[in-house]
């Protein structure tokens, strides 16, 4: 081993998770190396990168950010609803509230928006100044424990980079994203089931910053819950925006779409179009990229490892945020890898601090409810059919309460009951799993007001501490007696048409074009004709369709180097290992530049 290249800690991944990791690990006094395999640091990532308050909470570089890295503050976030006709049945907006805000800064934003390249980038000067080095087209393409890396009784891993070139430390933490090089030498992950790993597609529109403050200030967060595509969304950056969706892997191949042909039909939506032309958007890049939505990460360690970020499954099932998760993910390993460093113990034990860590904080918080989310994110904001009337019910609540079209007593006092109770019957067996909490929640502050008043404390406090579970079981049996055995109304239920014929008919978005790859020297993909079934799902889910069937046999277009973005999803999707995926070397391939 040259002691050039021997650290004490070697970072696989230079996104937000590992250069957060290098920072806090540099900072300690430790030799830190980041092998990014981008040429330049975020080339390879796209992320809506919509920034929460959690960041500057508990990671003081962030300060820094608003003097240093181009932003946009979001403030303001619009819910819209859009039918089957593609019509906007209605919109709710809310912004940060000062009054509710559990820490000062959360009050002033919802999130700050960036893009990964700029804000990538930063977090490596920051690295590169706490001491850390980063090198880039460094993909690591192995790691093992040579029986000859063993110094004064502790064993350094050998990484090995570009198939080449070798680097050593006791330590190797796994910030490499989804499909995680160090997760597998680990043995901790191997492939994530297609019901837990989404594809997302956006387009990034270049648009002229002053027009967007004009027009939109920090009204910087646009939801569009719809019929005929899983939530998508418009987040405004400093100078443009991006528009996406995303849904599992899973649900592309059942629905037999293709991502981007459900992605044309956000964009031939009006109320998006009508961003689009406001904002004078002109389309610049295309996107595609995986995200893991699991309920519950699994083992984030082993002897000498620890995984994090995207690599450990650690994004918020509920709303897709993952870059605080994997920067306060960073920061908890470098604390580990430093005390294993002092104690000159490496071993699983040691490493499994940081599992206990991560479960202690915000992050684990986040995983208590892990089930609820993902079970509430199936069930509404990724359902389409959901969708055909939930997004016909809120505009109808408006009406029910407020309408010119009867006196005003008529209403409050004779029709309100009838419309609540029937819009309760049909909204309680879509949120039943989520409502006994907040609903216990609410009542102990009602009975806990009457019981300071009694002066009844002592014997009722610790009561309704511990009969909380029996009661939330109680109150879900009284709902599901009163509101879920009723029959639901009928009023919306058509039965909404298949997705395949609810989707645009307007020629398509040909992405190709916005998309910037450095072809590899060697083939990033390869089929496996020989065990291939010709099931398609490659051809349904590739978002530069660069499969074909023809002749009843499946093809990968030749030439595909071009345009391939190595999301993985056709790797992912195929059922018969009849595909393969080999990241470029030195840097080559797919280069986003407002990621
Ligand atoms: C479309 C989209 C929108 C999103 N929107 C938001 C949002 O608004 N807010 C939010 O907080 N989160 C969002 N997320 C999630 C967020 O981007 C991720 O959770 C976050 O980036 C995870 O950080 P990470 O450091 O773990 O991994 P990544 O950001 O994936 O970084 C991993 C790095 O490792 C490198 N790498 C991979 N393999 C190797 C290897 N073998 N050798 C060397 N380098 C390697 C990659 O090139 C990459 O730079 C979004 C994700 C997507 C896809
Ligand atoms: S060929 Fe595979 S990895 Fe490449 S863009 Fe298509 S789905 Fe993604
Ligand atoms: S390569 Fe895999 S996913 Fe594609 S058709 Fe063949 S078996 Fe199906």
């Amino acid at each position: 081993m040259d002691p050039e290249d021997i650290y004490d800690v070697v970072i696989a991944g230079g996104g937000p998770g590992g250069l957060s990791c290098a920072i806090h690990a540099a900072r300690r006094g430790l030799k830190v190396l980041v092998l990014e395999r981008g040429e330049a640091i975020g080339d390879k990532n796209a992320s809506g990168c919509a920034l929460s308050p959690k960041c500057w909470r508990d990671l003081d570089f962030m300060e820094r950010l608003f003097a240093e890295v181009p932003h946009r503050v979001g403030r303001v976030a619009a819910m819209h609803f859009i039918d089957e006709k593609r019509q906007e049945t209605g919109s709710v907006s809310y912004a940060s509230s000062k009054r509710f805000a559990p820490y000062p800064i959360a009050g002033e934003f919802l999130t700050v928006n960036v893009y990964r390249s700029q804000f990538d980038g930063w977090l490596e000067k920051l690295a590169r100044e706490a001491g850390a080095t980063v090198r880039t087209s460094s993909l690591v393409t192995a790691i093992s424990n040579p029986p000859d890396a063993v110094v004064d009784g502790v064993q350094y891993k050998r990484v090995e980079v570009n198939e080449s070139r070798s680097f050593f430390a006791p330590v190797v933490v796994g910030a490499d994203g989804a499909f995680s090089a160090v997760g597998k030498a680990a043995g901790l992950s191997d492939r994530w089931r297609n019901e837990d790993l989404s594809i997302m597609v956006t387009i990034d529109f270049e648009a002229d910053p002053a027009r967007i403050d004009e027009f939109f200030g920090d009204e910087s967060l646009h939801y569009y819950y719809g019929a005929n595509f899983p939530i998508g969304y418009v987040f405004f950056n400093r100078d443009g925006f991006h528009v996406g969706l995303g849904h599992y892997i899973k649900w592309f191949i059942d629905q037999k779409v293709n991502p981007v042909a459900v992605l044309d039909e956000l964009l031939a939506t009006p109320a998006v179009q009508r961003v689009i032309k406001i904002a004078g958007g002109k389309p610049r890049e295309f996107h595609a990229h995986v995200l893991p939505f699991v309920a519950r990460p699994g083992r984030l360690h082993g002897d000498g490892f620890m995984v994090l970020g995207d690599a450990a499954g650690l994004i918020c099932p509920l709303e897709a945020e993952g870059v605080y998760y994997a920067m306060l993910a960073g920061k908890l390993a470098a604390g580990v890898a430093a005390d294993a460093k002092a104690s000159g113990d490496f071993s699983d034990a040691t490493m499994s601090r940081f599992g206990r860590m991560v479960k202690d904080s915000p992050i684990g918080r986040e995983f208590t409810m892990g089930e609820v989310w993902k079970e509430f994110i199936d069930t509404v904001p990724f359902n389409v059919d959901a969708a055909t009337w939930l997004v016909q019910l809120l505009p109808d609540a408006m009406y029910a309460a407020i309408n010119v079209a009867e006196p005003h007593a008529e209403t409050v006092e004779v029709r309100a009951r009838d419309r609540a109770m029937a819009l309760a019957r049909l909204v309680y067996p879509k949120i039943k799993k989520v409502i006994a909490k907040p609903a216990v929640a609410i009542l102990d502050e009602f009975l806990r007001y009457y019981i300071d008043k009694l002066n009844l404390s002592i014997i009722m406090k610790p009561l309704l501490e511990s009969t909380r579970g029996i009661r939330e079981k109680i109150i879900q049996q009284v709902l599901d007696d009163w509101l879920g055995k009723r029959a639901p109304e009928t009023v919306y239920h058509g039965t909404p048409q298949p997705l395949p014929s609810r989707l645009a008919v307007v020629p398509g978005l040909d992405v190709r074009p916005m998309i910037h790859v450095k072809p590899s020297s060697r083939p990033v993909i390869r089929h496996l004709e020989h065990r291939c079934t010709a099931c398609g799902h490659c051809v349904t889910v590739c978002p530069a369709r660069l499969w074909a069937s023809r002749d009843g046999r499946i093809r990968l277009e030749e030439g595909h180097a071009l345009w391939c973005m190595e999301c993985g999803s056709c790797f992912q999707a195929c059922p018969s290992s009849a595909i393969e995926i080999a990241y470029p070397l030195n840097g080559e391939g797919i280069a986003y530049k407002h990621g």
